[in-house]
């Protein structure tokens, strides 16, 4: 295959930067090593961690579109680097819970951890100006963020994602306790875009309940790259050397 040639810079986020290609259907994401929290009021440089995002992404997308779920992945470029489809990002955040943390339990006055009996998916609008705010469906479609059929997928896929992630995590001894997908439309499809991560994830090893995620960085528990050296170690421990 072929390596795109990469234009100019069209957007650049909290942890990403988005590339114009020489195809115009196909974007160069880079990841960096920035980190924020607190919709920016907290930033730092966490070495490594572009990368550690970046491979962890790549390979959950793929262990995704494997499961049935279309995603807008098309392949690793290098360790911080992907080729993904261009898409419009639909302004709606999906999270899907399976225990009690952050934001949920504090909205319900009640300590993390509880084990939800079935999974919890919420949405919230994505916007840094109002700090994603939570919506439900009928806000989001009364709103024409998004339409009905489109929610639908998107709650579809975000319960299949949990699955897969769910024994993808259990099977390293981690407990995935919520993460956060986005997602957009290319053509007349809706496909799971942005990044699988522990940045947009809740991570507690399993037995200690020892954070492996972003929570280290945002409530200041440690290292933050150790910790993500250590969770991409396990990862790919069945991974031959390149
Ligand atoms: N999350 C995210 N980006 C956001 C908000 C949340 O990636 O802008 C992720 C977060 O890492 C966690 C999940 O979504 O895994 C649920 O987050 P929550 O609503 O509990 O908010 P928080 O307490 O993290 O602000």
């Amino acid at each position: 295959m072929s390596q795109p040639a990469r234009g100019e810079l069209l957007y650049e986020g909290k942890a990403k930067q988005v590339y114009a290609t020489d195809d115009p259907s196909l974007v160069w994401i880079h990841y960096k090593d920035d980190a924020t929290a607190f919709n920016g009021l907290k930033k730092a440089s966490i070495a490594g961690k572009g990368e550690v995002n970046c491979r962890i992404s790549t390979k959950l997308l793929e262990l995704t579109a494997a499961g049935g779920v279309p995603t807008a992945l098309v392949r690793a470029l290098g360790p911080r680097d992907q080729l993904c489809l261009k898409v419009d990002i639909i302004p709606v955040e999906v999270v899907v819970r399976n225990r009690l943390a952050g934001s949920l339990a504090r909205r319900l006055g009640q300590e993390e951890g509880l084990v939800l009996p079935r999974p919890v998916v919420e949405h919230f609008y994505k916007s840094d100006a109002l700090n994603d705010p939570q919506i439900n469906e009928d806000v989001a479609m009364a709103m024409g963020w998004a339409r009905s059929w489109e929610l639908a997928a998107m709650r579809e896929y975000a319960l299949t994602v949990n699955a897969l992630l769910l024994e993808f995590w259990g099977g390293l001894n981690i407990d995935l306790v919520d993460f956060k997908l986005e997602f957009g439309r290319a053509g007349h499809t809706v496909l799971l875009a942005d990044e699988i991560t522990p940045d947009g994830s809740r991570l507690w090893e399993r037995g200690t309940g020892r954070h492996l995620d972003k929570d280290v960085f945002r409530r200041d528990l440690g290292d933050l790259s150790l910790v993500y050296q250590e969770l991409v170690t396990k990862v790919f421990a069945d991974t031959p050397a390149a």
